[in-house]
Parts: C-alpha cells; structure tokens; sequence
C-alpha cells in the first residue's frame, strides 16, 4: 500500500475559497431525496461517453490511476469514488474532499464494504460540526477525527496515514503482517481473501522468472515497470522485485 499525496480540491469542492456559506447549507439540505435516501451524487458518477467531472479526475491523477487500497489499475469507467467515511453513516461527508479517494470497485464494494469506526457510533461529531459550525467553515477535522477519536478502530487511510508504519509486506510468503491496530483493521478487510494471495502468489512467481531470465536487474526493472504501468500494484510488484534480486544476487536461485 502506498502513501498518497491528496492533491488540493478541485474548485467544485473547496469549501474554503468557492462555496459561499448559503450554497453550503443548500449543498447539505439538499443532500436527501423524497424516501431520505442520498441524492445520486451528481458530481461524482460516472457519465459514459460525456466529460469525466472534475473530481473523479483529480482522485484518479492524486493516486496516479490506482486503487488507493489494492493499488491496481483503474480509469474513469471502473473507478469507484470511495467515502473513507461511508456516507450511509456520515451523510455531511458525502461531498467532502478530504473523505473521497480514488477505488476499485472490488475494494470499496466487496472489502471495504460500509466498514466504518466504531468509536463514531451514534457520537454524531462529524454530523455536529458540519452542521453546526457553517459560519465557523470548520468543515471536518479529519486530523482530530482520525488521530484522537477513532484512532485504534479504523482502517489506514492513504492520504493521511503513512501506510508503512502499519504494515509490512512479507515478499517470501506473500502476505502482509501489521505493526498496528488499524493494520489489522486494514489487513483484515482488504488482504485476507484467498484470491488475493493467489494473486500475489502468482505475481511473485512472474517477477521472480523476469529476474532469473534477464540479462541484468536494469532490464528486469523495466519490465517490473512496464508491468505497473498496465496492471498497478506498484507497492508489492517493487517489493517482490526487490526480494528476487536480492535472492539471485545471494546465490539462492538458480534459472528455473
Ligand atoms: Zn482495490
């Protein structure tokens, strides 16, 4: 899993410079339809054959056009536009940059599902301050939410958390093992279904014959690379290319 850089809103969404305190309210009242379910979210579906909003195409260059969880692949036609905080349970963040990332659909419908902190039941806090405090356009205190309130019982967060000090990848065996709390979490909802360790067992096994069968490691990096430029999963392809070399340098395999 890879750190994320959240590049700034796109202006359809900067509630700081462009949205005047009456079109926010306006924003949220109007976020209900008739049976109190959430509008279609008219800025973040996807319109086929018609112009990619704004917002879906600045998620997909932040993340590079990779699921920002399992790191594969996406585009504008198979991306999800995930709320890190589902907007079932946090209806005010369903327009709000800071909880938006970039997905693919197996991750934010199958994993993830609507998993969301515990320690945010019925505390309303995110819904008190973005409903409350308008005029103060404190609209959510990620960092405050995060780090102090739902800090053991959550799931990594990319753009916020450095993924790394939460997990480490096991190259050998193909899997990753926690060094935290929201590790597990994480481990737990993303990484522990058989069809994924088929998958990176089987992207071990291709990486480790680029490795034997090239001429030097340059050459086989840069079919690592061109790999990562098709499929993704730049995050383990780099570790497993990393543990190969290292074990053909080491005398420990030999042409297979
Ligand atoms: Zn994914």
């Amino acid at each position: 899993m890879n750190k994320i850089h959240r590049l700034p809103p796109p202006a359809c969404l900067d509630n700081q410079i462009q949205i005047s305190k009456n079109k926010k309210i306006q924003f949220y009242e109007n976020l209900w339809d008739n049976n109190g379910k959430i509008q279609p979210r008219w800025n973040t579906t996807c319109k086929k054959g018609g112009k990619v909003s704004k917002i879906r195409q600045t998620l997909l260059e932040m993340s590079n056009e990779a699921c920002v969880y399992c790191g594969i692949k996406i585009d504008n036609t198979d991306m999800d536009v995930d709320h890190f905080l589902p907007s079932s349970q946090f209806p005010y963040l369903a327009y709000c940059w800071d909880n938006l990332l970039p997905s693919c659909k197996r991750c934010n419908q199958n994993s993830k599902s609507s998993f969301f902190p515990k320690s945010l039941t019925g505390t309303k806090i995110v819904e008190n301050i973005l409903s409350e405090k308008f005029q103060y356009d404190l609209i959510y205190d990620k960092a405050h939410i995060l780090k102090f309130i739902a800090k053991n019982d959550r799931l990594i967060e990319p753009t916020f958390d450095n993924p790394e000090e939460h997990l480490e990848f096991n190259p050998e065996f193909y899997f990753y093992e926690s060094k935290t709390k929201i590790g597990d979490f994480t481990i737990r909802q993303f990484f522990s279904q058989k069809e994924v360790a088929e998958d990176w067992e089987g992207l071990s096994k291709f990486i480790k014959s680029l490795i034997v069968n090239s001429q030097d490691e340059q050459a086989a990096l840069n079919m690592v690379k061109s790999y990562i430029q098709l499929q993704g999963k730049e995050y383990v392809c780099l570790k497993f290319y990393q543990y190969w070399l290292k074990e053909k340098q080491e005398g420990r395999i030999d042409r297979a």
